[in-house]
């Protein structure tokens, strides 16, 4: 049985001091979750103050990015080391939206997974295919290429130590979630590329979040999926009591 990991993606929003509060809130709410694994991926520049806030906490630590090399002359870069000294876990890699406005693609995904791992961060790896996609029929090309890509190379053992999320973009942002069918589905095809690729124990392992406008009353149905083991939270994520009540409502759901 995979236990479920519920991340929240806060994107662009909040200085350190309101990251803060909003920690210290999740913390009072959250601190003794200990049936799922939740973890909040704040911008880089409070990533040090809220692992002060966390210190003895069951919440993890997340970064939305990170540069594969270690340090050298990238201006404007964070390494993974860099995350890992600022107190972090985990890292977002291959979001939509670093594939969309920043160029991100599978190759740089692959080298940015090599490099978490390399220092003992936990990848969360975002795949997800655009509207146009899934209108046109090509969900499952785009989300094997993704997947042959982003994960080229990669042992089993390597494998077993990241998270995917599945987030279609048509999803993100817009109000619009799959259903629970539409989720599972992909859910289950992901699932199917990892027992090809390494078999059935290490794919039994790899806990799969969904994202795509995850609220608090839509949580319940797409976790009960079989294959859905979490989720990737954007917007719901930026406030204590929407993020709470995601995390509330997925507990002891019956799969
Ligand atoms: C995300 O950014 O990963 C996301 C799923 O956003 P939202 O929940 O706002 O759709």
């Amino acid at each position: 049985m995979r236990k479920s990991i519920i991340a929240g993606n806060w994107k662009l929003n909040k200085t350190c001091k309101e990251a803060v509060e909003l920690v210290t809130e999740l913390n009072r709410d959250l601190s003794e979750t200990t049936d799922v694994d939740v973890v909040v991926c704040p911008p880089f520049t409070a990533l040090r103050d809220i692992s002060d806030v966390l210190v003895d906490s069951k919440i993890g630590l997340g970064a939305q990015n990170l540069y594969w090399e270690d340090s050298g002359a990238f201006t404007g870069e964070i390494s993974a080391p860099m995350i890992k000294d600022a107190g972090a876990q985990y890292v977002i890699i291959g979001h939509s939206e670093r594939r969309q406005f920043f160029g991100e693609t599978d190759e740089t995904v692959n080298k940015k997974i090599r490099a978490a791992l390399a220092h003992d961060l936990t990848p969360i790896v975002c795949v997800g295919e655009m509207l146009e996609d899934r209108e046109a029929g090509k969900t499952e090309d785009v989300i094997k290429t993704q997947f042959s890509g982003s994960f080229a190379g990669l042992s089993a053992e390597e494998m077993e130590k990241l998270v995917i999320a599945y987030e279609p973009v048509w999803a993100i942002g817009t109000g619009k979630t799959a259903t629970k069918e539409q989720a599972q589905e992909v859910h289950q095809l992901i699932r199917q590329l990892l027992t090809a690729a390494h078999g059935e124990s290490t794919a039994e392992s790899i806990r799969i979040q969904y994202g795509g406008s995850v609220k608090p009353d839509n949580i319940a149905e797409l976790i009960a999926q079989p294959d859905i083991d979490g989720a990737l939270v954007g917007g719901a994520s930026l406030k204590a009591d929407s993020f709470t009540q995601i995390v509330k409502n997925s507990l002891g759901v019956a799969k």
